[in-house]
């Protein structure tokens, strides 16, 4: 069960979601605890998405709460930007699994600021690095079952270089190359890559990564 929250502190340049950028219809908290119970008995895990869950820690503690309480998994998509959240989820016991949209190199702050649409990345920059931090140490004390990086992909927006050194920046984590869908963008200058390409991608990356295509679903590449 996937639920997205609205509102983003990124205006990224190629964000699929951002039709929930701003206010829209309001759902009330007790309608969500409806449907995790309506839920419980056929799905394994709440997962967060958005926008950005992590702007929200009453509400992800929460629902979080509710589905621990009905022997759910929890899981968070996120951009890293709020490390003190994830922090906080953790050390309550209310997350299994985090994943961390990687944008763009953490060495090049104006390269990420360009694609997050922000002037100035580099205190993004630091609580994303912090944010992986927290995911590897709970990975290690076995305080998460799961961690992930990701990185969305489009033609041209990131060089093979680019995309070089961010997974082998964190060669331990679990890395995963997602396909960039440009149709479900608001802008029309971003291209797809096809499934080969990033599997191409990925095999010239020296180090074993998913790649998350439409064509093919996920697909581990060693
Ligand atoms: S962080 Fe995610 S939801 Fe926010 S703007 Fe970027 S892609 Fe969209």
């Amino acid at each position: 069960m996937v639920v997205f929250l609205r509102g983003c502190n990124f205006k990224c340049y190629y964000c699929q979601n951002y039709r929930i950028w701003g206010a829209a219809l309001p759902v009330n908290s007790d309608a969500l605890l409806r449907e995790i119970q309506r839920n419980k008995d056929y799905v394994s895990a709440l997962v967060f998405s958005g926008g950005e869950p992590t702007l929200r820690l009453n509400l992800l503690q929460l629902l979080a709460r509710e589905a621990k309480n009905e022997g759910l998994l929890v899981g968070i998509e996120t951009n890293g930007s709020c490390p003190e959240v994830l922090e906080t989820l953790i050390a309550a016991q209310l997350l299994d699994g985090l994943f961390v949209d990687l944008k763009a190199p953490l060495s090049n702050p104006q390269k990420y600021a360009q694609i997050i649409g922000i002037a100035n990345a580099s205190t993004y920059v630091d609580k994303i690095k912090r944010a992986i931090d927290i995911g590897s140490e709970a990975i290690a004390a076995k305080r998460l079952v799961e961690f992930e990086l990701r990185t969305t992909l489009f033609k041209g927006l990131l060089s093979q270089d680019e995309i070089l050194e961010m997974v082998n920046e964190f060669k331990t984590v679990p890395y995963a190359l997602q396909q960039g869908r440009a149709e479900m963008c608001a802008r029309t200058d971003l291209t797809t890559l096809t499934r080969d390409e990033i599997a191409k991608l990925a095999v010239q990356c020296r180090r074993p990564l998913r790649i998350r295509t439409l064509e093919k679903g996920d697909e581990d590449i060693v």
